[in-house]
């Protein structure tokens, strides 16, 4: 008899399981449940399409719900799994085309369920000109609002606000960011990092609110007004994009949950069950600069952990190595790119970490033309381990950002990152790399630092 695996949720982990299951384990009986009638949606196409790189929200999918029936799956979409018993193995699931209700069951359950937007309990937060940012059914309300919405107000400068304070601003919208508990990008880049993403944001006319924090949101036909603890302010639109929390209400109770709600997973991605495994958004990651549970909600994790569902489902054989939660953004044609623990962060985790800064062109100077990168490496004092590395350019430096990744996986030092073989040729770099530069301010001043 066949062995039956139910996946929940479609869009970047439950896609990844169950392409990676029928292809390692092709007679599995694989049925997938997902809630939107589309699955593999990149969000990262939302502002993509806003400023206008590419022409339709369609083109962000990568995967169509008959791919994967070809490859062997039963997919139902429109169907929402309203209840869990992993004691029973028994799922209820809802078509919410037709309303009929009916139960199912599994040897082996993923969990791809994801994260839903934070909405904070704001008056006015479900207003119909107040929107968030995820899915493909928002980012269809996003794309239509732009067309007739002039002023839009974003709450929320992380990467998704700051993204989107560049589409818009780059389209002839005038665009106001209201940036309240944390500094601009802070899970990203220290502050006088931030200090220079808000120059370059206010240079191409975005309205900076920094340190401000909406209270509540009013509106009428034309306009919603945004009150925060210093000011009120007008716009046609509000975005809040205030972060992610992980979808795991179905196992509440029955799997093991970080505090934060995220489910706790083995190398293996086994939950505390062990006939159900789980990927993505819903999930902690094992993050290696501090070589603990954190909740990183990314589609490389999401994708990853995936296909590590599909290996290891009926016998484990790849452990997860864990993540940096590498990551990039592209303003207004530079380049940010950062990986690991900031400065702040590191220090709150009790590292006692320092951190060196460079400016150095990419390469020299007799070449037509240069660019200079601005650049931190984050370590720690105690080993000289990396624990972090940030770079901001007009120059393309999202692979030196994977570098560093690498180097944290590695658990390398200063040191070994000064001295690493890299090549030299005047149309790519200096006889010592901009990262070995780097490396090599660092351990100049650790050389040079008082004990
Ligand atoms: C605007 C934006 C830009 C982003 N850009 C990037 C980027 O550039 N790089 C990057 O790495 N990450 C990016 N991300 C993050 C990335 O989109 C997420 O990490 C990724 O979507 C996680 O995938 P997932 O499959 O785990 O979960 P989700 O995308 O949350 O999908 C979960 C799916 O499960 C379904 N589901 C949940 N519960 C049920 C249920 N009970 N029954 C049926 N179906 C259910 C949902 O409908 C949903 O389709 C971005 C996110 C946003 C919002």
């Amino acid at each position: 008899m066949k062995v039956k695996v139910v996946i929940i949720g479609c869009t970047h982990a439950g896609t990844s399981a169950a392409q990676q299951i029928l292809k390692t384990h092709p007679a599995t009986e694989v049925t997938i449940y997902e809630r939107h009638d589309n699955i593999s949606f990149l969000s990262c196409g939302i502002s993509l399409y806003l400023g206008g790189t590419v022409k339709s929200l369609d083109d962000m999918f990568y995967a169509t719900p008959q791919d994967l029936a070809q490859l062997g799956a039963h997919i139902y979409t429109q169907h929402d799994v309203y209840q869990l018993d992993v004691g029973k193995k028994q799922l209820l699931v809802e078509n919410l085309i037709t309303g009929r209700k009916f139960v199912d069951h599994y040897d082996k359950l993923v969990l791809a369920t994801g994260s839903v937007p934070v909405i904070p309990p704001l008056q006015g937060v479900s207003l119909p000109n107040v929107l968030i940012c995820k899915d493909y059914a928002d980012a269809t309300r996003i794309a239509a609002s732009a067309q007739v919405k002039k002023h839009i107000a974003i709450i929320g400068g992380g990467y998704i606000g700051v993204e989107l304070a560049e589409s818009y601003s780059n389209t002839a919208h005038q665009v106001t960011l209201i940036n309240g508990l944390h500094p601009l990008l802070s899970h990203y880049v220290d502050t006088d990092f931030a200090a220079q993403i808000a120059t370059d944001l206010a240079a191409h006319g975005v309205e900076l609110k920094l340190n401000e924090t909406a209270l509540k949101f009013d509106s009428d036909a034309q306009h919603v007004y945004i009150q925060t603890n210093k000011a009120e302010y007008q716009a046609d639109l509000a975005v809040v994009c205030v972060g992610f929390r992980p979808q795991t209400d179905l196992v509440a109770g029955q799997l093991t949950l970080n505090q934060d709600g995220s489910l706790h997973v083995d190398r293996y991605m086994r939950t505390s069950d062990p006939a159900v495994f789980a990927a993505g958004d819903a999930v902690a990651v094992h993050y290696n600069p501090t070589q603990s549970d954190a909740y990183t909600p990314l589609a490389t994790n999401a994708v990853r952990q995936g296909l590590l569902v599909g290996m290891n489902i009926f016998r484990s054989t790849l452990a997860d190595i864990g993540t940096q939660a590498t990551s990039a953004l592209h303003l207004y044609g530079k380049t940010l790119a950062s990986t690991g623990l900031t400065l702040a962060r590191a220090q709150k985790h009790g590292f006692d970490a320092a951190v060196a800064k460079l400016t150095d062109n990419y390469r020299p100077e007799f070449m037509p033309t240069t660019t200079p990168i601005d650049m931190r490496l984050v370590y720690d004092r105690a080993t000289h381990r990396i624990l972090g590395g940030q770079l901001y350019s007009q120059y393309d430096i999202a692979q030196s950002a994977n570098l560093l990744s690498v180097c944290i996986q590695n658990k390398n030092t200063i040191e070994q990152l000064a001295f690493v073989d890299m090549l030299f040729s005047p149309y790519y770099d200096r006889p010592l790399n901009y990262l070995n530069q780097l490396a090599l301010t660092a351990v100049e001043q650790e050389a040079t630092a008082k004990p």
